[in-house]
């Protein structure tokens, strides 16, 4: 594939090679082979930092992907700004010249959304949950406030919310040309509309922050939806998983054990300081603490997740 001169197979050996005939713009080839790298056949992952969206990132926090079909491409999440779906539009068009179909968001997050923009025009159809409009209208004009002061005003103009024009209400599926991809839409867990993209030609499922690696879960949904969800999610034959937030690639179902881990912990730990009456603020300082030291950002949300389960579980009868 012609694309494989530009975008580096994980593999590697192969786009290092090319790359060294490449004639040109250097620079940006560069550029796009660090941007994405083909994890599958026609699947392709960006890696987002390990961190929080700020401006030197340029909001690129998130793992974001693309599949080609025989007729066209579906992008999977955007980035947290115009600037890093820019990047990812050059990855894109760097492997493969055929239109952009779908461009698929898995929640509402503004480091998933926030590229959006920058497929404007492209043609696309703006996929997500049935609830994701809801929760743009009810969230959106908040995060377009805060995140100026967040990754700044230079890389908050050109943001834009563009919503979804398909919506996916239960499972459906998109047609690439030889190539058809399934979207599910989950019940409340990381958010309310977490949705899921999997590829059955190679086993490779995007799962959207349904899935966190490394990077501690944030519980913006429901933490008793997300274990539930866990199980379902298992029964997807993926061989491989793109996780929200972590490496770009892990083995699947294994990579849900952290998460499981966490949640079970954090709820066993809230379900104990509710029986003991302990205060919101006291199960909040200490629910989860034992697992610090297997996450990153934990001090950024451990505290917020274990208020979330606190609110969740407070009127559960044990
Ligand atoms: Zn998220």
């Amino acid at each position: 594939m012609d694309g494989l001169r530009f975008v580096a197979a994980i593999a590697g050996s192969i786009a290092s090679a090319a790359l060294l005939t490449v004639t040109g713009p250097v620079e940006l080839a560069r550029a796009d082979e660090a941007f994405a790298v083909e994890i599958a056949p026609g699947i392709y992952g960006h890696a987002g930092s390990i961190a929080m969206m700020d401006a030197a990132n340029e909001g690129d926090i998130a793992n974001l992907g693309f599949v080609v079909g025989e007729k066209g491409v579906a992008v999977i999440d955007t980035g947290g700004s115009v600037a890093v779906g820019k990047r990812l539009l050059a990855a894109i068009r760097s492997v493969t010249k055929k239109p952009i179909l779908f461009v698929i968001n898995t929640h509402v997050h503004p480091d998933h959304i926030f590229g959006n923009a920058a497929f404007e025009g492209t043609g696309a159809q703006f996929v997500g949950h049935r609830n994701l409009p809801r929760a743009l209208e009810s969230h959106g004009a908040f995060y377009l406030k805060a995140f100026r002061n967040i990754i700044g005003d230079e890389l908050m103009k050109d943001v834009r919310l563009v919503g979804p024009t398909l919506l996916v209400q239960d499972v459906s599926k998109v047609d690439l040309g030889g190539r058809e991809i399934e979207l599910r839409a989950w019940p409340p867990a990381h958010t309310d509309c977490d949705l899921t993209v999997y590829d059955p030609a190679t086993r490779t499922l995007f799962a959207g922050d349904t899935v966190f690696l490394r990077h501690i879960p944030i519980i913006d949904g429901s933490v008793k939806g997300w274990l539930a969800n866990i199980g379902a999610l298992a029964d997807i034959p993926a061989v491989r998983v793109v996780p929200g937030h972590g490496p770009l690639v892990a083995p699947w179902p294994a990579a849900l054990a952290e998460e499981r881990g966490y949640f079970e912990r954090l709820i066993g730990d809230v379900r104990a300081a509710i029986a003991k009456g302990d205060s919101l603020a006291q199960a909040a300082d200490e629910a989860g603490q034992s697992e610090k030291d297997k996450w990153r950002l934990f001090g950024d949300y451990n505290a917020r997740n274990a208020t979330a389960a606190f609110a969740e579980y407070e009127w559960d009868q044990p």
